[in-house]
C-alpha cells in the first residue's frame, strides 16, 4: 500500500502553487502530486508535470490543452497526464480519488465550486483562496462539518491565528488581531493615492504575490476580506476581529485572551512556512528555511489602520455585519474593480467607490441558501460593478470634455 498522501493543487503555476511544490520537494516522499490545475501558463505547467507526474491536470480552455500537449511532446514526457478543462476539470482535480488533501490556490471566484466540492468529498483543504470563504463561508463551513473535512488556512495571518489558537479554549479568547503591512500607500496622502499608477500599486513592501492580491493589499481590501475569512474559519464576530498595521510583517497575527494575555506568531515572510503547516498539521516538520533572527530586527511598529484613506476596510466590516449574501456582492464588486484598475480603466481610489455603490444597491433580504444563489448574486454584483465603473468613466469624460473640445 502507498503511504504517501495524495495531493491536488488548484492554481499550481501561481505563487502559492509553485511554493507548495517547493515545500513538497523539501518534505521528501511524504506527499505525492496526483492532480494539478493551472490557467494559461502551459510552459510552467508542463515543467511541473515532467517533474511531479500527476495523473490528471486541468487547464482553462481546449486551446490551452492543445498548447500543453505540444509542450509535453517537446519535453518528450513519456507518460502524459489526462487533461481536463474549465470548471469541470477543476472540480475533477479537486475531487480526485487519490487526493486526500487539496491546496486551493486559484485566484478569486473561480475557486468556489471546486473548493466546495473538495470539502463535500471530505478532503483536507489547505486554503489560500480567501475569496471562496468571503463569497460563501456559510456553505463552505457547513460542507466541511457535514463531511468531516478539515479546512486549514494558508493565508499567513489565519495560519498564524490557527497556531495561536491551537491550545486555547474559544471562551477564553477575547479577540483576534490581524496584522496588515499597510501596503505601498501606507504613508501616502489621499491626493497621492488618487494619482497612484498600477506600477506603484504593484510594489508591495514585504510580500511577493500575484496581481489581484497585491492590489487588494494596496487598497487594504485584502485585510477586509481577511476579517471575513477569519470570521468563518474561527467563529469570531466582526466586533471580535481587529486589524493593526504592522509594516515589518514579522508578527503574522495575534490573539488576545480574556485575562489580557496576548499570543503572537512570528516568522519570516515566506509562504512556505504556512503551506507546510497546513499540509503536515497536526505534525510539525523541520524546514530548510532560515529562522527569524530577532537580533537583526531593530523595530517592530504597530499603528491603527486609517479607514478614511482605506474605505475598503469599512465596506468589508459592513458586509460582514450585514451577513447574508452581502459579502458575496462585496467580493464580486472588488474583483471587477481590481481588474478594471489593472487594465488602466479605473483609479485606485475608485475601487472602494465601485464597491460602495454595489453594496448600497444589493438586496440582502434573503439569507444565504445554496450555491446557485451565491453564483447568481456573484453574477448580478459583477454586472452592477461594470455599470458603476461605466458611470465613473462617464463622469470623467464629462469633466474632461471642455478641455478636449477647446
Ligand atoms: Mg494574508
Amino acid at each position: 500500500m502507498n503511504k504517501q498522501t495524495g495531493l491536488a493543487i488548484l492554481g499550481s503555476t501561481g505563487s502559492i502553487g509553485c511554493n507548495t511544490l517547493r515545500v513538497l520537494e523539501a518534505l521528501g516522499d511524504t506527499f505525492r502530486v496526483v492532480a494539478l490545475s493551472a490557467g494559461r501558463n502551459m510552459e510552467k505547467l508542463s515543467a511541473q508535470i515532467e517533474r511531479h507526474r500527476p495523473e490528471f491536470v486541468s487547464v482553462e480552455t481546449e486551446e490551452c490543452a492543445g498548447l500543453l500537449r505540444e509542450e509535453l511532446r517537446r519535453r518528450a514526457v513519456a507518460v502524459a497526464p489526462r487533461i481536463g478543462t474549465g470548471e469541470a476539470g477543476l472540480v475533477e482535480a479537486a475531487t480526485h480519488g487519490q487526493a486526500a488533501c487539496v491546496v486551493s490556490a486559484t485566484v478569486g471566484a473561480v475557486g468556489l465550486v471546486p473548493t466546495l466540492r473538495a470539502l463535500e468529498a471530505g478532503k483536507r483543504v489547505a486554503l489560500a483562496n480567501k475569496e471562496t470563504l468571503v463569497m460563501a463561508g456559510e456553505l463552505m463551513t457547513r460542507a466541511a462539518s457535514a463531511s468531516g473535512a478539515e479546512l486549514l488556512p494558508i493565508d499567513s495571518e489565519h495560519n498564524a491565528l490557527h497556531q495561536c489558537l491551537r491550545g486555547e479554549r474559544r471562551a477564553e479568547v477575547r479577540r483576534l488581531i490581524l496584522t496588515a503591512s499597510g501596503g505601498p500607500f501606507r504613508t501616502c496622502s489621499s491626493a497621492e493615492m488618487e494619482a497612484a499608477t498600477v506600477a506603484e500599486a504593484m510594489r508591495h513592501p514585504t510580500w511577493d504575490m500575484g496581481a489581484k492580491i497585491t492590489i487588494d493589499s494596496a487598497t487594504l481590501m485584502n485585510k477586509g476580506l481577511e476579517v471575513i475569512e477569519a470570521h468563518w474559519l474561527f467563529g469570531f464576530d466582526a466586533d471580535e476581529i481587529d486589524i493593526i498595521v504592522h509594516p515589518e510583517s514579522v508578527v503574522h497575527s495575534l490573539v488576545e485572551l480574556i485575562d489580557g494575555s496576548m499570543l503572537a506568531q512570528l516568522g519570516v515572510t515566506d509562504m512556505r512556512h504556512a503551506i507546510q503547516y497546513a499540509l503536515t498539521y497536526p505534525e510539525r516538520r523541520p524546514t530548510r528555511l532560515a529562522p527569524l533572527d530577532l537580533t537583526k530586527l531593530s523595530t517592530l511598529s504597530f499603528a491603527a489602520p486609517d479607514a478614511e484613506r482605506f474605505p475598503c476596510l469599512t465596506h468589508a466590516y459592513r458586509a460582514l455585519r450585514a451577513g447574508g449574501t452581502m459579502p458575496t456582492a462585496l467580493n464580486a464588486a472588488n474583483e471587477i474593480a481590481v481588474q478594471s484598475f489593472l487594465g488602466g480603466k479605473l483609479k485606485l481610489t475608485d475601487i472602494p467607490r465601485v464597491i460602495e455603490q454595489v453594496i448600497d444597491q444589493h438586496d440582502n433580504s434573503s439569507p444565504l441558501r445554496d450555491l446557485n444563489q451565491v453564483l447568481a448574486i456573484d453574477r448580478e454584483a459583477r454586472a452592477q460593478a461594470v455599470e458603476a465603473i461605466a458611470g465613473i468613466q462617464n463622469s470623467i469624460c464629462k469633466t474632461q470634455s471642455p478641455i478636449m473640445v477647446s
